[in-house]
């Protein structure tokens, strides 16, 4: 599906063949990048380097960028033909660009806000004129605003929103271990809190159309203190995290998207890195001794000063450690699995939902499309509409042949913008779970129990290895901005050390 066309367009933008890539090969240690300047995808690496970045995300690409401009000597090394990790663009046939992964922009999110203006790529507006669809035990219903007007839930939905934001309000997003209800709050998922805070069991299954695409998981599978945290986190040092700027559309996490895509940060950043990048290039073993840490990729070994590990939490363990990871890291990473998230979209010949006043944004208690937006290009067209099938969702639909969830999915979309959604032009999915380089989306999930105890391991640098990734961010962690964020404040720590 989409990530071979995307790949094939990427690859004519930022690689090169071995021809260029032989400019980057540096003798005798020293390194000069070549005049391609591009992303190389072949032939050796240079010997040395001051850094070497593990990862060409977001995150593994702002370190760079950073420690570049600083006058330092760095090398990404990304295990894909491509960069960009978690974001990456679709091309539809019928024109435009959507994302299969990252995509949405808010307010708060300043980081990746002021990079992408910085490389030029334009935000635009999330459509949200009209009402919003409302699917319940088969009855539809449309409304404004944040929360379906449902008498079952709306008392709940403003108690427990008032809650969640009174207890986001005490965490230090730099610390949600010191709470004093840290052990109590990490000891209890979210669904055994809510269960006890709420009077209808309809309540908790709206929760889910929230947290299964911003996890990839549901609220039985992580603790009170995450969702707490992670509250927290949504806002910046001036405007606290709140439930409402996490959960909504206008004005808050879901405010914006790219013009050009958001994969086209990363590409941007890679192509301003030049041959500092190397594609196709995993980390196979990191060896620390002798005052260097010796980075063995399938491309050949790099020794560097310092290393910025910027890939997905579990799949650092994947990689070959001598000395092994302490003990307490490898406690944390074995319990934050990623999320299983995909994206589902059918795209129409125009948005023929906003004709009828709909905003094409839909919450439903079941079936395949439980959280649907507006999935339409800067242009206007042609019509997307998205479906995010996360968490216990994924597990009905994810695992169907692509024909069965196709059709599940088509019919949740007829269900709510009626029988003209069952004729799409195209239809693309992508699931995560199935991308061997990041294993799931949208983020790593911290069991219950592992905040509180090896939360503390996040950020704490091992020898010369120091890390990165949004899921070592404290603001937005999990999202794009807390990507560049982490990234940003790796580069820092390396820039202080010898
Ligand atoms: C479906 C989906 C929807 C999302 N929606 C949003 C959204 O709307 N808004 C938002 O802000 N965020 C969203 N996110 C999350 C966002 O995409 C991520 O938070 C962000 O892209 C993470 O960036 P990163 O650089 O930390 O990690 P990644 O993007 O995962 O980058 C890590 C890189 O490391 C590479 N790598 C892994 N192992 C190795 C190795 N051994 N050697 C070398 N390289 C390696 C990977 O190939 C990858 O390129 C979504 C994610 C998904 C999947």
């Amino acid at each position: 599906m989409g990530a071979g066309l995307g790949r094939r367009r990427l690859l004519g933008g930022l690689a090169v063949g071995a021809a260029g890539a032989a400019g980057a090969v540096g003798t005798g240690g020293l390194w000069t990048p070549s005049p391609a300047g591009a992303a190389t995808t072949s032939g050796p690496l240079p010997d040395q380097v001051d850094v070497i970045v593990v990862g060409g995300g977001i995150s593994g690409l702002t370190a760079a960028r950073t420690l570049k401009a600083r006058g330092a000597k760095v090398l990404v090394v990304e295990a894909r033909d491509r960069v960009g990790g978690r974001v990456l663009n679709h091309h539809l046939r019928s024109g435009g660009v959507i994302e299969a992964g990252g995509a949405f922009v808010g307010p708060t999110q300043d980081r990746i806000l002021k990079l992408a203006d910085d490389l030029g790529v334009k935000t635009f507006k999330e459509y949200v004129e009209g009402e919003n669809v409302y699917v319940k035990n088969g009855n539809r219903s449309t409304y404004t605003g944040t929360v379906p007007p449902d008498p079952s839930i709306l008392l709940d939905a403003a108690l427990l929103q008032n809650r969640i934001n009174t207890m986001a309000s005490e965490i230090d997003v730099n610390a949600p271990w010191d709470h004093p209800q840290a052990a109590a709050w990490d000891a209890m998922t979210v669904r055994e809190w809510v269960a006890g805070q709420t009077l209808s069991s309809d309540t908790d299954t709206l929760l889910e159309c929230y947290f299964q695409p911003s996890w990839g998981s549901d609220g039985g599978n992580v603790s009170l203190l995450f969702l707490a945290w992670f509250i927290a986190t949504a806002g910046n040092e001036d405007n606290p995290g709140t439930f409402e700027r996490s959960s909504g559309t206008a004005d808050a996490a879901q405010d914006s998207r790219f013009k050009l895509g958001s994969q086209m940060v990363p590409i941007r950043m890679a192509r301003a890195l030049g041959d500092r990048v190397a594609l196709r290039a995993p980390v196979r073993r990191i060896v620390q001794r002798d005052g260097w840490a010796h980075v063995h990729t399938d491309r050949g070994t790099v020794r560097a000063k310092r290393v910025i590990v910027a890939c997905p939490p579990p799949l650092v363990l994947d990689i070959d450690w001598h000395p092994q990871l302490p003990q307490r890291r490898r406690q944390l990473l074995t319990n934050m699995p990623m999320g299983h998230l995909m994206k589902c979209d059918a795209v129409y010949e125009t948005p023929f939902w906003r004709e009828a006043g709909l905003s094409g944004s839909g919450l439903s208690h079941s079936g395949a499309t439980r959280t649907v937006f507006d999935n339409t290009p800067a242009s206007g067209g042609p019509g997307v509409l998205l479906a995010f099938v996360g968490g216990s969702t994924w597990k009905a639909y994810g695992r169907l042949p692509r024909a069965e969830r196709k059709r599940a999915v088509l019919e949740g979309f007829a269900e709510m913008f009626g029988e003209q959604a069952l004729r799409p032009i195209e239809y693309t999915e992508h699931d995560w779970t199935l991308e061997p380089w990041s294993t799931g989306g949208p983020i790593a999930l911290p069991r219950p129990g592992t905040i509180s105890t090896v939360g503390p391991e996040i950020r704490k640098p091992f020898g010369r290895v120091h890390w990165a990734g949004t899921e070592t961010s404290t603001y937005w962690s999990g999202f794009m901005d807390g990507a560049v964020r982490a990234g940003q404040r790796a580069a820092g720590e390396v820039l202080d050390k010898p």
